[in-house]
């Protein structure tokens, strides 16, 4: 079939406007995996806190790309470094320098207060490179006897889906069908720390989990809890590693979410925002006694450190170095509790509970009303995009530049989305 006889091509002029959605809806039904299941929203133009579909309807983000828009669609500041990068070099490897790498990693090591980045391209590439790196500390540098070293993580976690992080995830949807699985975790209940000092041994290396568990729908751990954490890293010399692809760079209103908990990590995961919704670009931010194990040969990616997510993630820095009044850090710290105190007034009235963590909010919906995904229909009716996750609840991220009306705006919509479920 060439490309002119293509049902592609034919149908090119109806890709916009009314029916568009169906269209593209079929294409992707018809030739991507079917890995996903979205919401029947086509999206095609974004700026700021808002998109709109082919069909010329206008949404509130509120997923904002599961924080990775953190600084809403098409920042000026973000897509200008990204056009002024493409404009000059994108890509190297790694077996050659480019001018963006240095500055990168200098620039983003010195906002984390850490000595060394290892940078890589997507969240769970950070995440199983600070599960190589952990091992080879633990190696190298603990002592713990070759192929013996044990990860601690937290049930309800989520890391990502390569191989080895499916192997300890505890969501059964994530695991069935893919083993046989990497051993050397164990799986304790998050927010216990009489559970995880209990499942340390001498072969313990590290404890990884999320400051905040934001698949799970926006965790958060007990008071102390993060501090628990850091005593027993101490105690046990393990190193605390914490990811931060989706609580970080300014979601909880702080840099880090272990810091904004009043603690810190040896090592931290990074990725989504970091990228400023343009480009792929994760990293493990560490000091030289961990990240000081790899040397040439033994970890990479050919995109890893690539000039043009490099600019980008120099111009995310920048923005994140602001933490004055009219920043980002400010604008989440400030509207966080407005949208807490707008969500908290609807508990009693289809919806059961709701936690927040900056501007980040898990609501729990009564699952009478039906399910998630019904509300999350229901929002996109009434123009805002969010998403459920586990059964009845749904997770509201929007970027950290909406404002407070536009919060009024989606939490209104999901007032009235419950209304109408319940048939009032
Ligand atoms: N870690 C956490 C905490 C996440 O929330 C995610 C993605 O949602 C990942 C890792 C994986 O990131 P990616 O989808 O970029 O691989």
């Amino acid at each position: 079939m060439t490309l002119t006889d293509s049902p592609i091509d034919t149908a090119i002029d109806t890709r916009t406007g009314t029916g568009a959605t169906a269209l593209h809806e079929q294409l992707v039904d018809e030739h991507s995996a079917h890995n996903y299941h979205p919401l029947p929203v086509v999206v095609a133009e974004g700026i700021g806190a808002w998109v709109t579909d082919v069909e010329g309807r206008h949404y509130l983000d509120c997923l904002a790309g599961y924080s990775a828009l953190n600084f809403g669609h098409r920042h000026p500041e973000l897509v200008a470094a990204a056009h002024r990068q493409l404009d000059r070099l994108t890509l190297t490897s790694r077996a050659f320098g480019n001018d963006q790498l240095g500055p990168f990693c200098a620039e983003l090591a010195a906002l984390v207060g850490k000595q060394r980045v290892l940078p890589m391209n997507t969240g769970a590439e950070a995440v199983e490179s600070g599960l190589k790196v952990a091992r080879k500390w633990g190696y190298e540098v603990k002592g713990v006897p070759e192929d013996r070293a044990r990860i601690v993580v937290a049930a309800g976690g989520f890391h990502g889906r390569t191989i080895s992080i499916v192997s300890f995830s505890t969501d059964p949807q994530a695991r069935a069908g893919f083993g046989p699985f990497t051993p050397g975790f164990d799986v304790v209940p998050y927010g216990d720390l009489a559970a995880l000092e209990a499942a340390i041994t001498p072969e313990t290396v590290a404890v990884l989990l999320e400051p905040v568990q934001g698949e799970a729908g926006v965790i958060v751990p007990p008071d102390g809890y993060l501090a628990g954490v850091r005593e027993i890293c101490d105690a046990e010399r393990v190193l605390f590693v914490a990811d931060e692809v989706q609580s970080g760079l300014g979601r909880t209103g702080h840099v880090l979410a272990t810091r904004g908990a009043g603690t810190d990590a040896d090592v931290y995961l990074l990725g989504k925002a970091l990228g400023g919704g343009i480009v792929p670009l994760s990293a493990v931010v560490a000091d030289d006694e961990v990240l000081g194990v790899l040397r040439p040969g033994q970890h990479g990616s050919t995109f890893g450190g690539n000039p043009l997510a490099c600019a980008v993630g120099r111009a995310v820095v920048g923005l994140l170095c602001d933490d004055g009044p009219h920043g980002v850090l400010a604008a989440a710290r400030r509207l966080g509790p407005v949208l807490r105190e707008k969500l908290t007034a609807l508990v009693g009235d289809g919806v059961v509970a709701v936690r927040t963590a900056g501007l980040w909010a898990g609501v729990d919906v009564d699952p009478h009303l039906g399910t998630g995904r019904d509300v999350c229909e229901a929002l996109a009716r009434r123009g805002v995009l969010a998403k459920d996750t586990h059964g009845s609840t749904i997770r509201l991220s929007p970027p950290l530049v909406v404002t407070e009306e536009e919060i009024g705006f989606a939490v209104d919509a999901l007032a009235r989305s419950l209304a109408e479920l319940a048939g009032r």
